[in-house]
């Protein structure tokens, strides 16, 4: 592609993605496709020779878009969001363009540099002490299951990485249900093994781990020869919002020298509200935990904010030096890459730097203040509309539902989410509380306002009315 082409196409992409998001109020938010219906487009062999531009962007519009859900939609009330603001997609397309590899220092020091200085702009703003140090990981997944590699090292005097797990005592990492499946997956990829994650009941109703429960468990397994290494709490579980005590169970594990890593992933960005910090106070003591800007913020995918009390763990868990990575004559400098499993990273604290900087922390806090009090409004409706119970409270921006007019609930909750996902206006998904199905609702898009959450309301009730046809 020469210059020319280039810009042409650039500016035609810049121009098309900004037509897109004046639109998507019109289009349906989740893709009404069928299995197999895009596949069934495209052709099942490479093409020999380069086809146009036009030709192309031609089969993205015709054969791609009808197949993809509008996560940018304000109407999406599904899962968390995954926003991307306007100004960090700006970010990215200056991101894309320069296609920088910045695993290290020396391989482009801006990128390193903003990402040291963005992500302590966040750490302030969330109300961390100055005492943590943050890096950009992909995904939160990631960033759990780096802390995972290091309770695991730190409970194996560092050992792990050399020797493997066979010969050592069987370790012990502790959690509550609530918490996300990337925490098993971590347990699983660690190599501790899914039967040594143990769960820890809850109580209350913010769904926290009974801490008493926590301190027996890590007592009896101690006892029984295992080898506790740390803990798992979560601010803001995925199912409905569940909330550790997390004073209690820092106190709790380090007094039996367990880690503790706490996973935000979702509720940590309403953290810039000094209101809603109550949620998860005493995360100051944990060692470490992960929040994801890409979720409710509005920094594009990927983004995830991951702070440690003592990044030199981290990096020892995860560092390797061979010579091609040496920065020599370079001392003092931070090469990201050693904080991740990755070595490859892109460039992913510009979009962080432009979002703080476009909207500042008092336009991110509005915007969160007026997601939990129109996801209130939603479900104070609801709770005084005949035939609908409040399952679980709003949990800042997201709360549980039912619709009571059947009399097999489980079914009947599963087709209306369906029939509402078909409808097409509004997004939502389904939990199961206590074991029974509950839909979610969470407010969080960056681009809703209050007419439509209200719109919402109206789908909702609407849809229930009208006879449901079954799966
Ligand atoms: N933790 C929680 C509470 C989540 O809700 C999610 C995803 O929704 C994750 C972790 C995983 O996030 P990621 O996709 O960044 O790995």
């Amino acid at each position: 592609m020469d210059e020319a082409a280039f810009t042409k196409w650039s500016l035609r992409a810049a121009q098309w993605g900004a037509a897109y998001r004046a639109s998507l109020r019109d289009r349906p938010v989740r893709a009404q496709t069928d299995p197999g219906d895009i596949r069934a487009q495209l052709p099942p062999t490479p093409p020999q020779t380069g086809e146009s531009m036009e030709a192309i962007f031609a089969d993205f519009e015709k054969i791609i878009l009808p197949g993809m859900t509008h996560w940018q939609h304000p109407r999406f009330f599904a899962y968390f969001p995954a926003n991307a603001a306007p100004v960090s997609v700006i970010a990215e397309y200056l991101v894309t363009a320069m296609a920088a590899q910045c695993m290290l220092w020396q391989t482009s020091p801006a990128a390193t540099e903003l990402e040291t200085s963005v992500l302590d702009w966040l750490r302030q703003a969330i109300g961390l002490p100055d005492g943590f140090s943050g890096v950009i990981q992909d995904s939160a997944s990631s960033a759990t299951l780096s802390a995972v590699l290091v309770m695991r090292e730190r409970a194996l005097n560092w050992n792990g990485n050399k020797k493997g797990l066979a010969a050592g005592p069987k370790l012990r990492v502790y959690a509550s249900d609530q918490v996300h499946t990337s925490i098993d997956r971590a347990i699983w990829v660690s190599g501790i093994g899914e039967e040594n994650l143990a769960r820890i009941p809850v109580t209350g109703e913010l769904r926290g781990m009974d801490c008493k429960a926590l301190e027996a468990a890590i007592i009896a397994d101690r006892a029984a020869g295992y080898l506790p290494a740390g803990v798992i709490a979560c601010t803001g579980g995925t199912s409905v919002g569940a909330c550790d005590n997390i004073t209690d169970v820092v106190r709790i594990a380090h007094a039996h020298g367990l880690y503790v890593h706490v996973d935000a992933a979702w509720a940590g960005a309403a953290m810039i509200c000094e209101e809603f910090r109550y949620l998860w106070a005493g995360v100051e003591e944990a060692d470490s935990l992960v929040l994801n800007p890409h979720k409710w913020l509005g920094a594009q995918f990927d983004c995830s904010a991951h702070f440690i009390r003592n990044p030199q763990e981290l990096v020892r868990t995860l560092a390797i030096h061979p010579e091609f990575l040496k920065t020599h004559g370079r001392d003092g400098i931070i090469n990201y890459s050693e904080w991740t499993i990755p070595l490859g990273r892109r460039f992913r604290a510009l979009k962080l730097w432009f979002l703080l900087r476009f909207h500042g922390l008092d336009g991110l806090k509005t915007m969160i203040r007026n997601h939990v009090a129109w996801s209130g409004k939603v479900a104070e409706r609801l709770a005084n509309t005949p035939d609908f119970e409040i399952v679980t409270k709003p949990m800042l921006s997201l709360f549980s539902f039912r619709h009571l007019a059947a009399a097999d609930l489980n079914a009947h909750n599963l087709d209306l989410v369906k029939a509402i996902n078909d409808d097409g206006r509004i997004y939502l998904t389904q939990t199961r509380v206590d074991g029974q199905v509950a839909i979610r609702f969470q407010a969080g898009q960056f681009g809703m306002t209050e007419d439509d959450a209200d719109y919402a309301f109206k789908v909702i009730t609407e849809l229930a009315q009208e006879p449901i046809r079954p799966w």
